[in-house]
Formats: structure tokens, sequence, C-alpha cells
């Protein structure tokens, strides 16, 4: 028998932690639910979900503590779902430890399958190996080899911009705001302008996108950072 995964939902708005719910359970998850912030902590730390599903907006405590005191004892997966459009929220949510977000209102298959890369990369972390390939359609990352290839065609890139293509496709499905691949890339010195991340982007989307305007490998999340699309 499997062991099905636990998520905690987070959410004060009835109809909305309802559709979750719903959702989620018709697909094998195991649901349990709480609707203020109090009741999350209480629910973590008795329960022990493997992923939270966060409202930012509930009525007692704001999402951003929420995250930033679960982060404080474990690395347990939390989606943040939120009504909040504007980008600096999401940003902050990230880089308080969220692992990603999801702005109302949204599809069952797009929380599904946000659900499904952020239980995915907890059981990999730690697992991963340096010697492993990321493939996605015609495209292949080959960590060993310092390589990205097109129908097995060289892309020439640069140093930096395989170190771009090498995080995001072993984060492939997540959301890295710029913030965060600056310092992976360039050390915590390099807070600051986007601008070096944009240039090196546009050249390896001209490299690997057929079509870089409308590319199928490596989204921009406006406002955010990128989201290299699941390997296959
Ligand atoms: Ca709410």
């Amino acid at each position: 028998m499997n062991i099905r995964d636990k998520i905690l939902i987070v959410e004060d708005e009835r109809s909305i932690s309802g559709f979750i719910k719903t959702v989620l359970v018709g697909n094998g998850y195991d649901v349990i639910l709480a609707h203020s912030g109090a009741e999350a902590f209480s629910m973590v730390s008795s329960h022990c979900p493997d992923l939270v599903v966060l409202d930012l907006g509930l009525p007692d405590i704001d999402g951003m503590d929420i995250i930033e005191a679960i982060r404080e004892w474990t690395q347990l997966p939390i989606i943040v779902v939120s009504a909040r459009t504007l980008e600096k929220d999401k940003v902050e949510a990230l880089d308080k430890g969220a692992d990603d977000y999801i702005t109302k209102p949204f599809s069952a298959a797009e929380l599904l399958a946000r659900v499904r890369v952020a239980i995915r990369h907890t059981r990999a972390s730690g697992i991963m190996t340096g010697s492993q390939k990321y493939v996605s359609g015609d495209l292949t990352v080959d960590y060993d080899k310092h390589m990205v290839t097109i129908k097995g065609e060289n892309c020439h890139l640069t140093q930096n911009e395989f170190k771009i293509v090498a995080l995001l496709s072993r984060c492939a499905g997540k959301v890295l705001t710029y913030d965060f691949i600056m310092k992976e890339l360039w050390g915590p010195q390099s807070r600051g302008s986007n601008q070096i991340l944009r240039v090196n982007m546009a050249n390896i989307r001209r490299k690997i996108e057929k079509n870089p305007a409308d590319p199928k490998y490596i989204f921009t999340e406006v406002g955010v950072g990128y989201r290299m699309v699941e390997a296959e």
C-alpha cells in the first residue's frame, strides 16, 4: 500500500480551501485543514504534513510571518496561494523560504503541477548527484560535460550561461528569484542590478529556443525571476 502524502491547507476562505481539498483528495493526497495562522502552527507540529499550501491573507497572522516561523525549524515545502498579484509579495515569500506560489484564481491542473514539483524536490534533494542529465524535449543539459545540446548539437553556451541553465534545470518546475540566482552564481556581494542576468538570459534563449520571444524551456515570471520547464 502506498503511503499518501499529507498536505496541510491553510486558508480562511472556506470556498477556496474546499476547492483545494477536493482537487487534492481526488488525486490521492491526504488533506488536513487550518483556517487561521494559530491553527496552522499547531497542525504543522502535531501532524507533520509533507507539504503546506498557505494563503498569505489570514485573519490572525500575516502569511509572511508564518513562512518565517516554519523555516526556523523545518524545510517542509510551502506553496503560497495568494490573491496578491504584487510582484514584491511573491519575491518576499520566495525569499523568506516559500518553495513556490500560485496566484488566485488558479486551475486544478496548475495546483497539482506545483504540488508535484514541490514534493519531488524535497525527496530529490540530497540524492541528486553531479552525474545526472536533465532532458526536456530536444534539450539536454549534461552536468558532467558542462554542455547544453539541442537535438544532440552543442549550443556553445558561455560558462556563465551554462551555470544559469544548470541551476534552473536542477530546480526545474520551480520559480527562482533574480536575487537567488545571482547569489547562487556570483556570491552574496552580487546584490543589485539584474542586468547581467537579463543579458545572459537573452543570449541563452537565442541559443536554445526556436523562438526566443515565445520560449519553450525557460519562462520569465515577470518581476520575480525564471522557471525552467520540468524534465521528462
Ligand atoms: Ca484569505
